[in-house]
């Protein structure tokens, strides 16, 4: 089997709709999305409708439960509260019935899904280093556990201290190690380079692939801009941040 891997697009749809392009390429037998389809950008109406259209599996993002949770909101930024609320005041009831839909925590062939760490998934916690990575796979079943959520793409192995940045490229996986996998943010890369992000994980073949493509950044700066969201939020994709 051939899954894709998606996480965080956060409405831009720019991006998203660059990968759906390329759907041909990929040959995926399902796609996963790991949440975070909201939030941040200026779509979210589009993009929820794309993804229920494309997707086999959703799962809440913060960005999501956010919306439905008020003592989470305390944890968000300025920014990112401002784009909750804009957000919030955008999606028709259909989204918000569409969202309860989604799962915290998925579990598919040798894989986990989940957008923050297994450990207490409705709690986000963020998985940055070896140390989080740790605590994370005591607390999930599989193998492999593919994250979200920090927007950096990344492979922890288990038992080793640090995690490894992940170039594009391809990822041989060792059938008797465990990992914690992130393949990166469709629409708000925080690793320095604006590229859309993504991840094909082959079971047959045992490996992780990698993509980061371009995409029209400055239309999706400008709906931003126009929508009214913070500004900081148009300026950090053309820097990754
Ligand atoms: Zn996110």
């Amino acid at each position: 089997m051939r899954y894709l891997i998606i996480s965080d697009i956060h409405g831009n749809l720019e991006a998203f709709e660059k990968i759906l392009s390329k759907l041909n390429d990929v040959n995926a037998d399902k796609i996963y999305c790991l949440g975070d389809i909201i939030g941040y950008g200026a779509d979210p109406c589009e993009c929820l409708t794309l993804a229920k259209k494309h997707f086999d599996c959703f799962l809440y993002g913060n960005h999501e439960y956010a919306l439905f949770s008020p003592e989470y909101e305390e944890f968000f930024n300025p920014f990112a509260y401002a784009a909750l609320e804009w957000t919030r005041g955008q999606l028709r009831k259909s989204d918000f019935d569409f969202i309860k839909s989604f799962s915290f925590m998925k579990i598919f062939d040798d894989f986990t899904l989940v957008h923050g760490s297994p450990k207490d998934p409705e709690e986000f916690y963020y998985i940055f280093s070896g140390y989080e990575a740790d605590t994370a796979f005591r607390h999930c079943t599989t193998n492999i556990c593919f994250i979200g959520h920090t927007h950096v793409p990344q492979l922890f192995t288990e038992g080793y201290v640090k995690g490894s940045y992940l170039e594009p490229g391809k990822f041989f996986l060792n059938r008797n190690k465990r990992y914690i996998i992130n393949c990166g943010s469709v629409g708000q890369p925080r690793d320095g380079n604006p590229q859309t992000s993504y991840g094909i994980y082959d079971t047959v073949l045992k490996n992780v692939t990698i993509n980061r493509i371009s995409y029209p950044v400055h239309l999706t700066q400008e709906k931003i801009i126009k929508a009214g969201l913070p500004k900081i939020l148009a300026d950090r994709l053309i820097v990754g941040k």
